[in-house]
């Protein structure tokens, strides 16, 4: 075995994109997989974003730009920032990055460091711990009851801080769960922050995603946390542009000029056409993101039915925004089939891949092993058969 650097080694694979990647490769092998596993809208990158993208390639702008994106984009990003959040932000607090992802890593790698502790509220999507290990930080995992719809209590949060904590990473609407969080309950949380000091990243990527109204920004609630904040973001989920690798972070200068020090030195710019592509999806008519969230809206409710209606599953709580539901299946631990037995969230996802040929993504790397993720970003037909063939198997499930 080959000696890597000891962060790396411990370093797992992201659970969400290896089940996706079993699922193509099962499809490739000539299987027929639904999957229910990707986190990515299945619609189409409307046509305007591409009409750009075309333009820029044919106007030979495939060039290196500045490493933290065009002064156009992050005018762009601070437009958005104003109009859907109402913060304000200067050129110099902004970011690009390729996706989402990397502003994040670079962000949590700019900021923390070995000996602090970074807390997380769990259920969380899989990359924040990894990416808070890869900084040498601890991660402090706080648990979202399902009891309290997966939102943090502000009583266990003030009881993780410690003298060491730097920071705390929310995401709201929330993956895996789609909770979010309502101005209240953001305003009870400023209160401990504020009084702490921590550094507060706001994960805003499914913030078009939210069925009942928009959702709250925390640091319009309390602006006074933008001064210690960030605002982190993606067009991945708003505009269907997964595969383009585009995303934001805003935050404070001299941190903002850190990550960006960082991703010149590791990757560079994003990609050059995907930011021209950007600049229309941020500046453009905005109609699509509610046409698409309706469409998500429909299938929320035929997912909700149906998942009730699987013995064994329960969803107590009709989630609030993303495009997932994160039913607890306790009820099916200690049962098998064939021999194979359920003994958590991933062995339920291995077998119902393997019996009814339907991916999923336990919740074990999400921080919640009785927990399954199955996502909504596909067609009500997909969905339909989906559930039937889970429901078969689950009825052939033995004490
Ligand atoms: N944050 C959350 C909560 C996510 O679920 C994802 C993607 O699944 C991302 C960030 C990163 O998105 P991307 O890198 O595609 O922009």
């Amino acid at each position: 075995m080959i000696k890597l650097n000891r962060r790396i080694a411990a370093l797992k694979p992201s659970a969400t994109m290896a089940a996706e990647t079993r699922a193509t490769e099962l499809k490739a092998a000539g299987v027929d997989v639904i999957s229910l596993a990707a986190g990515e809208p299945d619609f189409d990158t409307p046509e305007r974003i591409k009409e750009a993208a075309r333009r820029a390639l044919a106007a030979g702008q495939t060039k290196y730009t500045p490493v933290a994106g065009t002064r156009e984009l992050k005018e762009a990003i601070r437009l958005k920032l104003k109009r859907d959040n109402g913060l304000d932000y200067e050129i110099a607090e902004i970011m690009a990055s390729a996706g989402g992802k990397q502003a994040e890593a670079n962000i949590i790698a700019a900021l923390f460091d070995e000996g602090d502790e970074v807390i997380i509220p769990t259920p969380a999507w899989v990359s924040f711990v990894a990416m808070v290990n890869l900084s040498g930080a601890r991660a402090t995992l706080v648990e979202c009851p399902e009891g309290n719809g997966f939102t943090l209590d502000p009583e266990r949060l003030r009881r993780a801080i410690t003298p060491r904590t730097r920071g705390i990473i929310l995401n709201s609407p929330s993956n895996p769960t789609g909770a979010v969080y309502s101005a209240s309950q953001l305003g009870e949380l400023a209160k401990i922050l504020l009084e702490a000091g921590l550094w507060v990243l706001s994960d805003d990527v499914y913030e078009h995603i939210a069925y009942d109204g928009a959702a709250p920004h925390l640091f319009q609630i309390e602006p006074r946390l933008k001064a210690k904040g960030f605002a982190l973001n993606s067009l991945s989920k708003a505009y269907a542009m997964t595969g383009w690798r585009i995303g934001f972070a805003a935050g404070p200068k001299e941190a903002i000029a850190a990550a960006s020090r960082l991703q010149g030195q590791n990757s560079g710019n994003p990609n050059s056409i995907t930011q021209i592509a950007a600049i229309e999806a941020l500046t453009g008519p905005q109609d699509e993101i509610l046409a698409m969230r309706e469409e998500f809206r429909r299938r929320r409710q035929l997912v909700v039915e149906r998942v009730r209606k699987i013995p064994g599953f329960s969803l107590p709580h009709v989630p609030g925004g993303a495009f997932y539901v994160f039913p607890n299946i306790s009820a099916l631990i200690g049962t098998h089939l064939d021999g194979r037995a359920v003994a958590d969230g991933n062995a339920f996802a291995d077998l119902i891949l393997d019996a009814a040929q339907v991916a999923i993504v336990g919740g074990n790397d999400f921080g919640a092993p009785h927990h399954v993720r199955l996502s909504y970003a596909t067609s009500i037909d997909n969905l339909n058969a989906a559930f039937d063939r889970i429901e078969r198997v689950v009825a052939k499930l033995q004490r």
